[in-house]
């Protein structure tokens, strides 16, 4: 079997007395579109701040094979992550942002280019940060997340302040990375969101993993659900 792109196992974190993780595991195949989907305060940034170090959590991360521990994150160089508020600097323009963030390989610059013409950013990014809106600074994030063009992108609520023509152009930017192999981890509170993007879901409940299964099963099983009842 294919290795992993991300292998979670018995994830655990409490906060005080508080438990918010129980023995959480799943996994993400390489080049899938992982939903992660929970009702607000079911665990899910807790788990991607988990498996991006941010926090120190119980469990075992492996991303793409290689063991990352708390202290030990190497594999992280290969992961773009956009998690809650986007942390940016406020007075510099986006374009200058993206220019900290970026890895300096000769096609930085061309990779800083094409993720502001893919995000149709061009209007602002020459602009501070400190004036975007609640979707620039959403799209913001997300640029910053794949300019690296990282193996696997982690996702918290992207949607989050995006009008609809922005959330079909950043779907559309999602399957065109996974359509070169990009894996990726999302999550939302609205399964809708993510009804024309994943293909694999996680579904979190107060912390634990009540289902995994494909969007297709989900839907399918929905539907004769509907039937059933409209049937009456
Ligand atoms: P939301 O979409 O509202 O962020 P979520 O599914 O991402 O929801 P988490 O933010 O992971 O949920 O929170 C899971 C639980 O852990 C919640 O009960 C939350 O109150 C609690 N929690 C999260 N972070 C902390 C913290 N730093 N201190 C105390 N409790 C926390």
């Amino acid at each position: 079997m294919e290795t992993a792109a991300l292998s979670v196992r018995r994830l655990t974190k409490s906060f005080g007395r508080k438990q918010a993780l129980h023995h959480v595991s799943f996994d993400c195949q390489p080049g899938h579109i992982v939903g992660l989907i929970g009702a607000n305060g079911a665990g899910k940034t807790t788990i991607m701040k988990a498996i991006l170090s941010l926090i120190k959590a119980k469990g075992d991360i492996t991303i793409n094979g290689q063991v990352s521990t708390f202290r030990h994150h190497a594999a992280l160089a290969d992961v773009g992550a956009l998690i809650e508020y986007p942390g940016i600097y406020p007075y510099l323009s986006g374009r200058n942002q993206m220019k900290l963030f970026a890895t300096p390989t000769a096609d930085k610059n061309q990779r800083i280019q094409t993720i502001i013409q893919e995000l149709h950013m061009a209007p602002y990014i020459d602009r501070r940060v400190k004036g975007y809106s609640l979707g620039m600074r959403q799209k913001m994030g997300i640029a910053l997340a794949l300019v690296n063009n990282p193996s696997l992108v982690i996702l918290d609520e992207p949607m989050n302040g995006l009008d609809p023509q922005a959330t079909k152009e950043l779907r559309e930017l999602i399957q065109k990375k996974q359509a070169s192999g990009t894996t990726f981890l999302i999550s939302s509170h609205i399964l809708s969101e993510l009804q024309k993007l994943a293909e694999d879901l996680i579904v979190i409940d107060h912390g634990r993993v009540v289902q995994q299964t494909t969007m297709r099963e989900l839907l399918a099983r929905n539907q004769h659900f509907l039937s059933l009842t409209t049937d009456q």
